[in-house]
C-alpha cells in the first residue's frame, strides 16, 4: 500500500506517520528526515538543501525527487510506503505518479491534515526544533498554502483524498486517520495492485 500525508508543519504528521507505518507495515519515507540525514552525511544533495532547510523554505523538486527516487527504490519500499511530507508540489506530485507507474504500484490514499493556524503555533513553541523559528514558520506556513494546497484539489479530483481534522490526542487522530485509509483502500481497485491485502 502506497500512502501519502498532505498537512501544515506542526500538524501530526510526524508522530501519525510513524504510528500507522509500525501498525500496517509501511516504510516510514520523511522527505525532511531524508534531507536532514544527507545534510548530515555530507552528501551533496544534503549541502545543496541545507540553505533553504535553514531558511524553512521547500528545497528545489531537482535536489528532492531524486533522494525521494533513491529511498524508494530500495527493496523494503516493495512492501508499502507512507510518503510523510512528500509530494508538497504539483511538480513532486507528477513525480511521484511517474515513480509509481514504473513500479506498476498505484497510490491508494491521501490524507490531509486539517489544523487552524493558532493550534500550530502553540504546537510548533513546544516543539522547539532549530527551524521553528516564529520566521521559518511563518515562511512554511506562505509556502505550504501556496504550492502544497492545490496538492489536495489534484488527488481531490482523483477520489484519493480525505480530509482528517488533526486537532485532539494523538489517539483520536490516529483513529480518524486509519478510518480514512481503510474507507479509500476498500474502493481502490483491487486489480491494479497484487500485493494489496483483502
Ligand atoms: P519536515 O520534517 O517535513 O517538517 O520538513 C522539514 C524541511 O525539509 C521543510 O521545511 C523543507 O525545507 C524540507 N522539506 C521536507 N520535505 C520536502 C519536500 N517534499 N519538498 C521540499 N522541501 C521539503
Amino acid at each position: 500500500m502506497r500512502i501519502v500525508f498532505i498537512g501544515p508543519p506542526g500538524a501530526g504528521k510526524g508522530t501519525q506517520s510513524l504510528r500507522l507505518a509500525a501498525a500496517r507495515g509501511l516504510v516510514h519515507l520523511s522527505t525532511g528526515d531524508v534531507l536532514r540525514l544527507a545534510r548530515a552525511r555530507g552528501e551533496a544533495a544534503g549541502l545543496a538543501a541545507a540553505r533553504f532547510l535553514d531558511a524553512g523554505e521547500l528545497v528545489p523538486d531537482e535536489i528532492v525527487v531524486p533522494l525521494v527516487a533513491d529511498r524508494f527504490a530500495d527493496d523494503d519500499c516493495r512492501r508499502g510506503c507512507l510518503f510523510d511530507g512528500f509530494p508538497r508540489t504539483l511538480g513532486q506530485a507528477e513525480a511521484l505518479d511517474g515513480l509509481l507507474a514504473d513500479r506498476g504500484v498505484p497510490l491508494e490514499a491521501a490524507v490531509e491534515f486539517v489544523i487552524p493556524h493558532e493550534e500550530l503555533f502553540l504546537r510548533l513553541a513546544k516543539r522547539g526544533r532549530s527551524d521553528d523559528t516564529d520566521e521559518t514558520v511563518h515562511a512554511r506556513l506562505r509556502e505550504y498554502a501556496r504550492l502544497t494546497v492545490p496538492l489536495a484539489d489534484y488527488y481531490e479530483r482523483r477520489g484519493l483524498l480525505r480530509r482528517v481534522d488533526a486537532v485532539g490526542a494523538p489517539d483520536e487522530v490516529f483513529a480518524r486517520v486509519s478510518a480514512a485509509i481503510d474507507d479509500l483502500a476498500s474502493r481502490a481497485p483491487r486489480s491494479a495492485d497484487p500485493s494489496r491485502t483483502p
